[in-house]
């Protein structure tokens, strides 16, 4: 074998069985690489140790470092498909329209709780926030979610507004944009990434059985500083599958309270002795978290 010397890189780009990784010594550098057999699957953002090779073709992954978090889609059986690694931040975005319900937005926070990433929730198209009533309305649902702990910034990509705080959060991170369609997620990736082809639609690949689709996860550099990792797959996360026993935990005001209950199969619905229930008595829980709650467990049952 002709390869060079060990050295750090990071994934930036994964096509079925290559890789484009980056070496950490040469930022904006990119090379091919295909995996040592004896690696687990690796994903975008995954930190690695490589060698380039001598000769001009391929270098080879040969070791995979400590991932700080791990974004994973439950496939068709239920089964944890890795996505994306070492991610700071989920970044929810949400806009006055589309409008948001709470029950969509805890959806996502649930899933990003259950992945253990920090979920910020970022208000797109503030510009549009013209009328007084819809303001206090979107106003009034935000302050609740820094009470129960959430981060919460606001921003307009057509006015500017407030970008330079959006900016100073993903600066030194690893960051995702999720949410619904329609909120202004491509149009935040262009304004923070200018210049840069960020198209993350279905690419082709070539292997020696045909061309496959695949959307590939890809990474990005802000100018500014921070990583942005994205795909029209990672844009759906939050949509994806979730265990019943996830959604409980995923509500992260109610964990104090979680265990408490006199019956240890109580539903937190009308049974007496539901500690869950007192906290919402108490004000310890909101009562649209409480009926968001049911709502995203009533609709797991359906599927
Ligand atoms: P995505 O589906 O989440 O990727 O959303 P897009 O980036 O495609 O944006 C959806 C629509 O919202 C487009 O028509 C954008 O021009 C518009 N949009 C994006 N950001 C803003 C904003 O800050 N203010 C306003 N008024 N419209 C915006
Ligand atoms: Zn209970």
């Amino acid at each position: 074998e002709s390869l060079g010397p060990e050295q750090q890189g990071l994934i930036i780009a994964h096509y079925g069985a290559q890789l484009d990784i980056e070496p950490i010594s040469k930022p904006g550098e990119t090379y091919r690489c295909h995996l040592r057999a004896n690696l687990p699957p690796l994903v975008t953002g995954d930190r690695i140790i490589w060698r380039a090779s001598n000769k001009g073709d391929m270098g080879v992954v040969v070791a995979l470092e400590d991932r700080e978090s791990l974004l994973s889609r439950p496939d068709m059986r239920g089964q944890l498909k890795p996505v994306a690694a070492n991610i700071d931040y989920i970044v929810l975005v949400i806009a006055p329209v589309p409008v948001p319900h709470s029950n969509l937005i805890d959806r996502y926070l649930v899933a990003a709780e259950t992945v253990g990433i920090e979920p910020v929730i970022l208000l797109n198209k503030t510009d549009l926030l013209e009328n007084e009533a819809d303001r206090q309305v979107l106003d009034d649902m935000l302050i609740s979610y820094e009470h129960i702990g959430y981060r919460v910034l606001k921003a307009s990509t057509r006015t500017e507004d407030g970008l330079h705080e959006l900016k100073s959060l993903l600066n030194e991170h690893t960051s995702v944009f999720v949410g619904q369609s329609g909120v202004g997620k491509s149009s935040l990736v262009n304004t923070l990434l200018p210049g840069v082809d960020t198209k993350v639609g279905p690419l082709s690949e070539s292997t020696g059985k045909g061309t496959h689709t695949t959307t590939a996860a890809k990474l990005f550099h802000f100018p500014a500083g921070g990583m942005l990792i994205d795909s029209p797959g990672i844009r759906e996360f939050g949509l994806w599958h979730m265990d019943p026993e996830d959604v409980l935990h995923g509500f992260k005001e109610f964990r104090p309270f979680i265990g408490y209950c006199k019956f240890r199969d109580c539903s937190h619905e009308q049974e007496p002795g539901c500690a869950i229930r007192k906290a919402l008595l108490n004000g310890d829980i909101l009562q649209e978290r409480m009926n968001s709650y049911q709502n995203i467990l009533n609709s797991l049952e359906k599927i």
